[in-house]
């Protein structure tokens, strides 16, 4: 924004900055009402540059306070965007990509294909559109105070715009966010997390679901590229540069795959090489997919076990159920580039009980 001011406006760069609080702080749009610009730099902007947020294509609250957009990127294609409010927080858990491309066999987002990587404003503008909303104002109301990229799509497969969006996110002069607050959720790439712990310094989340390699191919298919062993030894390096920070697990729940007091054990070695916590998320069964939520006993005694060995484990509340809000279940709007809808379509038509293999 100061490159522009200065280059291509001939200004000066605190004009930048008013520009930025107009946009973030008081989430305006229009040039013409900025009121602490002269009539002539108006004028320049207007002819030169435009705010443009994501158009809100659907808009639903849910009972409990969750809130879903989803908001259209261009022709036919839009991402969803969660807001989660909790007591001492409000969490938005964000998209990356339209679509993913990494067809994790559990994820309802891998149902439908993958279209295009989201540009930096594109991922900026849903942190936006929910600030508006919710009338969050950097340093005064916060009802949102967390970011996750953990919507659709795999972030560190869009790593500049991603990196570019949560500093806008962290920077005073955009949404005013602490570093720790906004965390980059990831399927386990291993590369991309040595240069994410070089280039910023967010929390960093791994999506896990299982302790052995054999189980985790089969739900995680990047693994068979990234085994557990050199994704523990990434995340020992990530945390190794941020003193006392911890790596977020993500665990989904699903009965009879991965949620034995067993396999709870194993996780409990994984977790012992890295300072971590674990967040189980019981599984949120979609169309024509094979797998089922676990039962609630075996949660909490998968729990107990984690918990037993000193590892701090929360087991993430259902929300936003009745709107599909909830973990796995962002769809969006997706011109499928891969022709997995189809071929997923077409597995489920033949009723197959692997339809979402
Ligand atoms: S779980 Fe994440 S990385 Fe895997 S397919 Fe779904 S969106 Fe992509």
């Amino acid at each position: 924004m100061e490159r522009f001011f200065v280059e291509t406006l001939g200004e000066k760069t605190f004009r930048a900055h008013q520009v930025m609080k107009w946009i973030y702080h008081r989430h305006e749009t229009e040039f013409g009402n900025m009121t602490d610009l002269g009539k002539a730099l108006r004028a320049k902007l207007e002819a030169h540059a435009e705010v443009v947020p994501p158009k809100i294509l659907f808009d639903k609250p849910s009972a409990d306070g969750t809130h879903k957009w989803l908001l259209g990127m261009d022709g036919g294609n839009g991402v969803e965007t969660v807001f989660i409010p909790d007591r001492t927080r409000g969490t938005l858990c964000v998209s990356s990509q339209v679509g993913c491309g990494l067809n994790c066999s559990f994820c309802s987002t891998a149902t439908q294909g993958f279209n295009r990587n989201l540009s930096a404003a594109e991922i900026v503008g849903q942190v936006w559109i929910a600030a508006r909303h919710l009338g969050n104002v950097p340093h005064g109301i916060r009802k949102l105070t967390n970011v996750v990229m953990m919507g659709m799509g795999e972030p560190l497969l869009n790593f500049d715009n991603v990196v570019r969006a949560m500093n806008v996110m962290r920077d005073d002069l955009g949404l005013g966010l602490a570093n720790r607050r906004v965390t980059l959720s990831t399927s386990g790439l291993v590369p991309q997390i040595d240069r994410l712990g070089v280039e910023s310094d967010v929390s960093l989340a791994v999506s896990l679901h299982a302790p052995t390699d054999d189980l985790r191919t089969e739900l995680v298919p990047i693994n068979k590229k990234y085994p557990i062993a050199e994704l523990i030894a990434a995340c020992q390096r990530y945390v190794a540069r941020k003193p006392r920070s911890t790596v977020t697990f993500e665990y989904t729940m699903m009965r009879g795959i991965n949620d034995s007091v067993e396999q709870a054990r194993q996780l409990v070695k994984l977790m012992r090489k890295v300072p971590s916590k674990v967040n189980l998320i019981p599984f949120n069964p979609f169309p024509g997919t094979r797998y089922q939520r676990s039962d609630d006993a075996d949660i909490r005694a998968f729990q107990e076990v984690l918990q037993k060995a000193g590892i701090i484990t929360l087991v993430r509340r259902t929300r936003g159920d009745d709107i599909d809000a909830a973990c796995g279940q962002l769809k969006g709007q997706v011109l499928d580039r891969t022709r997995r809808q189809a071929e997923f379509r077409r597995r489920l038509e033949q009723g197959g009980d692997h339809a979402a293999a």
